[in-house]
């Protein structure tokens, strides 16, 4: 019964060791023969074998491994059999199993040693486990975690670039100021990093200097002192002379192999600190090298490192935050040079706010010339200033003006208005005349944000004018008398001479000069009363409908007296002699306008010469008439033409025998202005003139 159960026992001992998928192996201790095998072992041992195992006689029962020895793993499977047989320890090892034509497979072997009751090894245990499988997967998985971790560490880089990036980002948006920004660039950096430095620098390019803006140095015990960097001249420029062209970093991976091959110099503070990695950044706006980024590394860097993405990322932020603040540099220089010349200006100059219709700029003349300190004036409403409710609107010589602010108000209106006069006055009652000019000022958009008033103070000119208007009116009185008693005096001798012929010819002479002498001379006090006439505004005009062309005959007669020796033609074209052409006019003043114009021309042209007197209608300008005085005299040099119209302005190439005070062209101009006229000359040095006069036929006069 026993003997049944135990051979029973025996045959699934032996089914569970056959069934299993380990190789189990047992072999005596002295020679290494196979005592029992079960078959999983036969199965691994022929998968690992490169022949069939019946071939191979160390894998039947009773064959030693001995004869393994020849092959590596067989050398090596003796080795550590005799190593457990010796030691008694057991043994176990992975071992990689290469076979031609065939994959690598991995192998898990045990060596067990078996003792006998006197602890002496008797046999050794052999376990074979393929596991390949395994392996395999746990590679796989191992390459995975690399991987894994690799990723990991890029993530990692670029948040770490994102955050630095950003931080200088968000700076940015808070401040312009580029010492702020940089010092938060700064700190970023040095929180991230392991640098040892970081420095800004700011380009000047006038003065080709970096001036430093901020620095960071979170290792003070490395400190080479910012001192030197303060200023660094673009000559002292190194390896880093590229950041003045080029827009790429510098990037020096290792600063200590750099040193060693000899591209950088052993002895530069930056080497000797131990400085590994260096990175330049050049900040570059547009076209504008505005400034130098640099770090310096306890380690090594990579041209594509995370630090050089970071710097890079930041480096465009530091950039556009100088070029801001250089432009506001720029800005604020011209505008303190504008306010300095304009201060030093001897005119007055307000600028007013459209928004705020305040006055937000005063020179101090300004300030002067209207009495109030520039504190009270700026930032006041034009409308609040007490010295703006009281203005009276007359002035020294009694003719209304206004006040000036009226020029500001119309100015802010969208008007440009020049040399106006215009009265101020004061706080304390006293006035002055300024001549204010206005201008409104435009923004870029075309939006108008302000005006500029400039002032004039002609209140001693005015006076002085006054003066000189008053002498001018007492004296011509007092001229006018004696004149007009000589002239009516020679008139009566010159008709007693026509009557009775009694005159001898010396007399004669004498008389008929002192007719024509004292007539110009009356004609002379008769221009200069009508100046002062038209500066205190009592120049009138008295308009009525009057035949033009008979005026002009009219004067063509007078003036041919005087003009003997020369030919006075009358041409109008288009018109009989004996048409008549109505024009509402002031007959007086007309017949002096031509008769100017016929004198001058007549004047200034050689005897025997030819002058016409001409008129038109033209069929383009149907509202007026052309007339025009023309001569073959000296002419007008073209750069006298545009002055000629102005009081006491005479021609350079008038002389002494051309007496005139150049006073007539003048009053010519006055007069048919006031007519709604104009008149133009058109001449040629040498060659002759032709002034031309238009009148309007049917409009209004101008008062
Ligand atoms: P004046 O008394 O000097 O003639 P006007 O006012 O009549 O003063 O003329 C101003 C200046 O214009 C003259 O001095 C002269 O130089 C120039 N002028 C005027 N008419 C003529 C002309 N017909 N030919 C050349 N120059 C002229």
């Amino acid at each position: 019964m026993d003997s049944t159960i135990s051979s029973k026992e025996h045959q699934l001992a032996s089914a569970m060791l056959n069934y299993t998928p380990t190789g189990i192996a047992i072999f005596d201790a002295q020679e290494l023969r196979l005592q029992e095998a079960n078959t999983s072992y036969f199965d691994l041992m022929n998968s690992l074998c490169e022949r069939p195992l019946e071939e191979r006689c160390p894998h039947k029962p009773g064959v030693s491994l001995l004869e393994f020895e020849q092959n590596a793993h067989g050398q090596r499977l003796v080795a550590k059999c005799r190593t457990v047989i010796a030691t008694g320890a057991p043994y176990q090892a992975e071992d990689v199993y290469q076979i031609a034509g065939r994959d690598t497979s991995y192998w898990n072997w045990t060596l067990t040693p078996i003792f006998d009751e006197q602890r002496n090894v008797t046999h050794v245990l052999l376990t074979l486990n393929n596991v390949t499988s395994q392996v395999l997967a746990r590679r796989q998985a191992e390459a995975e975690q690399v991987q894994l971790s690799q990723a990991n560490d890029r993530v990692e880089e670029e948040r770490q670039r994102l955050e630095v990036v950003e931080a200088v980002a968000r700076c940015v948006r808070e401040t312009l100021d580029p010492v702020r920004i940089g010092q938060i660039a700064m700190d970023t950096i040095s929180t991230h990093f392991d640098i040892t430095t970081a420095c800004i620098h700011a380009a000047h390019p006038e003065q080709r200097v970096f001036k430093l803006l901020c620095a960071c140095n979170p290792h003070p015990a490395d400190a080479n002192g910012f001192k030197t960097m303060e200023y660094i001249p673009y000559e002292r420029l190194t390896f880093t002379k590229g950041v003045l062209t080029e827009r790429e970093p510098i990037v020096v991976e290792d600063l200590q192999e750099a040193a060693k091959s000899g591209i950088a110099n052993k002895q530069s503070p930056l080497v000797r600190s131990g400085v590994r990695g260096y990175v330049c950044i050049p900040l570059w706006f547009g076209d504008q090298l505005e400034g130098t980024l640099v770090a310096s590394f306890r380690a090594p860097v990579c041209s594509h490192g995370s630090e050089v993405c970071a710097l890079l990322g930041i480096g465009t932020h530091i950039a556009a935050a100088l070029a801001q603040a250089r432009l506001h540099r720029t800005i604020e220089k011209e505008r303190t040079r504008l306010r300095a010349i304009l201060d030093q200006l001897p005119e007055g100059i307000l600028i007013a706010e459209t928004a705020s219709g305040a006055i937000s700029y005063a020179n101090p003349v300004a300030a002067q010339m209207l009495g109030i300190g520039s504190e009270e004036i700026i930032s006041i409403p034009l409308h609040r200033h007490n010295w703006l409710r009281n203005q009276i609107e007359t002035t020294i010589d009694g003719r209304p003006l206004p006040p000036w602010n009226f020029i500001a108000i119309r100015a802010l209106c969208g008007e440009t208005l020049t040399s106006k006069e215009t009265v101020v006055i004061r706080p304390d009652g006293s006035r002055i005349v300024t001549l204010a000019s206005s201008a409104p000022l435009y923004t870029e958009q075309g939006l108008m944000s302000g005006a500029i008033i400039v002032f004039q103070d002609v209140t001693a000119h005015k006076t002085l004018e006054q003066h000189k208007n008053e002498f001018f009116s007492i004296a011509n009185h007092e001229l006018r008398t004696p004149i007009t008693v000589i002239q009516g005096f020679a008139e009566i001798l010159q008709l007693k001479e026509k009557q009775e012929h009694n005159f001898d010819k010396l007399t004669q002479y004498a008389l008929n000069n002192i007719a024509d002498q004292s007539h110009h001379l009356a004609r002379l006090i008769e221009e200069m009363l009508d100046i002062s006439r038209i500066e205190q505004t009592q120049f009138m005009l008295h308009y009525a409908p009057c035949d033009l062309l008979s005026i002009l005959k009219h004067v063509i007669d007078s003036q041919s007296g005087a003009a003997r020796q020369h030919h006075l033609r009358f041409c109008p074209e288009g018109l009989q002699d004996s048409d008549t052409l109505l024009v509402n006019l002031d007959e007086e003043r007309m017949i002096q306008v031509f008769s100017n114009l016929i004198n001058n021309a007549v004047k200034y042209s050689a005897p025997g010469s030819t002058i016409e007197i001409g008129l038109k209608l033209r069929p383009e300008k149907p509202q007026e008439v052309l007339i025009w005085v023309k001569d073959q005299g000296i002419g007008i040099a073209t750069e006298d033409i545009p002055h000629i119209f102005k009081r006491f302005h005479r021609a350079r190439n008038v002389d002494r025998s051309h007496s005139g005070f150049g006073i007539g062209l003048y009053l010519v101009k006055e007069v048919i202005t006031r007519h709604g006229g104009r008149v133009w000359v058109d001449s040629q040095e040498g060659k002759g003139s032709i002034f031309y006069v238009t009148l309007p036929l049917d409009s209004a006069p101008v008062l």
